[in-house]
């Protein structure tokens, strides 16, 4: 088992929001409070950030209600969060992005040495929608091709892919958007294992189940549920999901440890 660090990250939160859009509610004007946050494992073979969070740049940023409903200080900044535990931006090695929503991707070019991984379905499908403009945040992805990022593409029949010792990412496919990575990390605290947004929140799975009313294909969130379920039972792994605003209160946040 290896010796890494992984910190929790708090990157805002967001308030008023449509909860029906995470999970199904009988009451589809029903709000609620949602984390945006992300993860950095600081590990001997170096360090890997997991999600880039949402930036406010409004030169950028189109989506309004992102825009409105997120509350983020200057210490929420990723690269603030990094500076508190002593690392630079040029210190990490690798950026999993989970899938390439403005929730998950706002700070990705701040890192000029990462190895940026992401599913080569959600890539090749996003930069298909955003040629249609078929996505609200044509503007984000005018910046991020323009900065010439280092993307790494894991193909979609490549279930899972080792990133180094007790680090795996998870191919989870279709369901919330074209393609979803995870992460899996063995920790000698226990296995973790980082589903992002392919399940929002403990709520979507129920009983009874509550699919998100994002969602691009259910038949796919559904499979991929059914299947971190699956996996989180014989990894014997917890899962970390996307937005739960009690689970993430109770986990233990940068500023004050780390899971090891
Ligand atoms: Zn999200």
């Amino acid at each position: 088992m290896s010796n890494m660090k992984v910190y929790v990250m708090a990157n805002g939160m967001n308030h008023n929001s449509i909860k029906n859009d995470l999970v199904s509610c009988d009451d589809p004007k029903e709000t609620f409070s949602f984390p945006s946050w992300t993860v950095l494992i600081q590990h001997p073979e170096g360090n890997v950030l997991f999600d880039a969070a949402a930036h406010q740049d409004p030169e950028r940023q189109q989506i309004k209600e992102i825009m409105e409903n997120l509350h983020m200080t200057e210490e929420d900044l990723p690269v603030n969060r990094l500076a508190q535990i002593g690392l630079k931006p040029e210190d990490i090695k690798y950026l999993v992005l989970s899938h390439m929503h403005p929730d998950h991707y706002g700070f990705v070019e701040e890192f000029p040495n990462a190895e940026i991984l992401v599913s080569e379905d959600e890539f090749t499908y996003m930069m298909r929608d955003y040629a249609l403009n078929r996505i609200p945040f044509t503007k984000d992805f005018d910046y991020l091709i323009k900065c010439r990022l280092n993307w790494k593409l894991i193909p979609g029949n490549q279930k899972t892919y080792k990133l180094m010792d007790g680090v795996t990412i998870y191919n989870f496919g279709k369901g919330h958007s074209y393609g979803m990575l995870g992460l899996l990390l063995e920790l000698k605290s226990g296995n973790k294992l980082l589903v992002s947004d392919a399940i929002y929140t403990a709520e979507n799975i129920g009983p009874p189940v509550r699919p998100p009313g994002i969602c691009r294909d259910l038949d796919g969130w559904l499979a991929t549920m059914n299947y971190i379920l699956q996996l989180a039972k014989d990894l014997q792994a917890e899962i970390w999901y996307g937005h739960d605003y009690d689970q993430f209160n109770s986990l233990i946040k940068s500023t004050e440890g780390y899971y090891e």
